[in-house]
């Protein structure tokens, strides 16, 4: 197998878009026409004319059925004709339930040719963007298994267990595998900064899979910088670190006792603002690689206060279910990120938002509409709804670009409006202004009264209708809640066994009883709007 990807390759496949997702969906045909799953809508011929007439769109609750049958020990023949190895638990924090996902390594081995091909976009667009090391603050949680014994985790977790991972040709992490195998979430944390603390001087570039993860280990620093200069003026790794592997291969490279390092990281800790403290402790460091898109966007401000202003480069938009796009365009702003479709991916269609009848190609896109995709591929998955909207920006060569507008189920009604996840992040952002302008930083939904007003005035004319109609709408609430809340949420997710901390996202909305309950406990403070918004 040839695991080494050129930018040729971009080239290629971005020009043969409609090729590649015929001879995708006829491969996929071909391959679990007799499945249960797929076969009972085929009678006879199994061309895409015929998937097209007879086989629904459906979303997670329609194929569970089948997806658990072969979890409980069934032959993977009832949703795939591969046979199925792994399965990939999905967070479900932004909004829905847990789901898991039946895959093979054909996911690996397209993961791998999404990162080949993202380090080399990122090798043209950066000059020795791969000459040193990558702090990656990557995780595991333990793997479980489903009764029939297939393992299940989050997708991270799964690809870093897996031989693709330990085979990969790279090896460009400051921290050794042992630390990013640690299931121990604050072993695994500590580790990975001392490692990128000693090895200040090469790195050069800080990646998470997503920005919330890069602000949680900005703030584990606050709370550990003095242990962690105190075990590199003594050259000894914390007690506390009892994970074997961490110890050894953290030991080593902590090696002995560094004074003067020590010193260095404490007078910039100790300084009273940590603005710019990315580029203060990893002088030598280029961009910061981490999803900035769709909900994660609320991080922004804060990444560029640490960063200085470094560029904050998202590169790809993935899910449990498929890879779908990759960032061609790198050192765009983290507002302008699109993502180009990769069409050897999965097979891919789009339902145009509002319009339930129209499903069309990936070809066949139109700039400036919003879809929400829905995704086919080899094994257990067919016209699945995965609940993204996407809007189209433009096209590389033939393959669309599209710009992450929504979680499709991330709504908030009151009455008969409907806000959406952008319209929240939207007013969260006007918002922040309000604080900034106090000195403030808007760190998830910490704000004053004022920001009730000003989120209730950017959003749309249904609700500023309905709030100044009858009452229809009541005065918008802001409850602040202790700090560390939203840490707790996460690790409230992550210790019940829905999320791993690489994968996950605050949930925006919430009806969830037990998540309303721990927010409920914890407020300190309650704030309305004390004016109708203008209509
Ligand atoms: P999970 O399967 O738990 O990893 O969650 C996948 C979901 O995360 C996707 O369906 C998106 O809603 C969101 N997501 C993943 N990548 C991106 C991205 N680059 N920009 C915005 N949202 C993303």
């Amino acid at each position: 197998m040839n695991l080494s990807y050129e930018l040729s390759d971009l080239e290629e496949l971005t020009s043969n878009v409609k090729q590649i997702q015929d001879d995708m969906l006829e491969e996929i045909l071909k391959v679990n026409a007799n499945t249960e799953c797929l076969g009972r809508f085929f009678h006879g011929s199994t061309d895409k004319e015929s998937f097209k007439n007879n086989v629904p769109v459906v979303i997670y609750e329609d194929i569970k059925v089948y997806i658990e049958r072969v979890a409980n020990g069934e032959s993977s023949n009832v949703i795939s004709g591969e046979p199925i190895t792994h399965f990939f638990l999905s967070s479900g924090t932004t909004g829905g339930k847990r789901k898991i996902f039946p895959v093979n390594d054909k996911y690996f081995e397209k993961k791998i040719f999404s990162e080949d091909l993202r380090s080399s976009i990122l090798s043209k667009h950066i000059n020795g963007a791969k000459d040193g090391k990558v702090v990656a603050f990557l995780n595991t949680r333990p793997l479980s298994k489903t009764p029939s014994g297939i393992p299940v985790a989050p997708l991270i977790t799964s690809f870093i267990m897996s031989d693709y991972f330990k085979k990969r040709s790279s090896k460009c992490y400051a921290s050794p595998d042992q630390v990013i195998l640690c299931t121990d979430n604050n072993q695994c944390m500590y580790c990975h900064l001392l490692c990128a603390l000693v090895q200040r001087e090469e790195v050069v570039s800080v990646f998470a899979p997503f920005a919330s993860t890069v602000i949680q280990a900005i703030k584990f620093l606050e709370t550990s910088w003095k242990e962690l200069c105190s075990n590199i003026r003594s050259g000894h790794l914390s007690e506390w670190i009892t994970d074997l592997g961490c110890r050894d291969s953290v030991s080593v490279i902590l090696g002995g006792p560094n004074l003067e390092l020590a010193d260095l990281i404490e007078h910039e800790c100790s300084q009273k603002s940590w603005e710019g403290m990315i580029t203060r402790l990893w002088p030598n460091i280029k961009f910061v690689q981490t999803v900035v898109t769709g909900q994660m966007s609320q991080y922004i401000p804060v990444l560029e206060f640490y960063s200085n202003k470094l560029p904050i480069i998202s590169m790809n938009y993935a899910s449990s279910e498929t890879l779908l796009g990759i960032n061609v365009n790198p050192l765009c702003k983290p507002q302008d990120v699109s993502y180009t479709f990769l069409p050897n991916m999965s097979y891919f269609e789009f339902q145009e938002e509002g319009n339930n009848d129209e499903i069309v190609d990936l070809v066949n896109v139109k700039l400036g509409c919003s879809y929400e995709v829905l995704v086919t591929k080899h094994f257990g998955i067919y016209r699945y709804r995965l609940g993204d909207i996407l809007q189209v920006t433009g096209f590389y060569n033939s393959a669309p670009q599209f710009r992450f507008v929504r979680r499709k189920n991330m709504v908030i009604s009151v009455f008969m409006e409907v806000t959406t996840e952008e319209d929240i992040m939207k007013a969260l952002s006007r918002a922040r202004v309000v604080l900034e302008s106090s000195r403030l930083i808007l760190v998830s939904f910490n704000a004053p009264v004022e920001c009730c007003c000003v989120m209730e005035e950017s959003f749309n004319a249904l609700y500023r209708g309905f709030r100044n109609k009858d009452d229809s709408i009541g005065a918008l609430e802001i409850r602040v809640v202790q700090e560390g809340t939203f840490d707790y949420l996460m690790e409230h997710f992550i210790s019940e066994g829905s999320a791993s901390a690489s994968q996950y996202k605050t949930p925006m909305c919430t009806n969830s009883p037990e998540v309303l309950a721990i927010l409920e406990d914890r407020v300190v403070a309650r704030f309305f709007s004390d004016k109708t918004p203008p209509l």
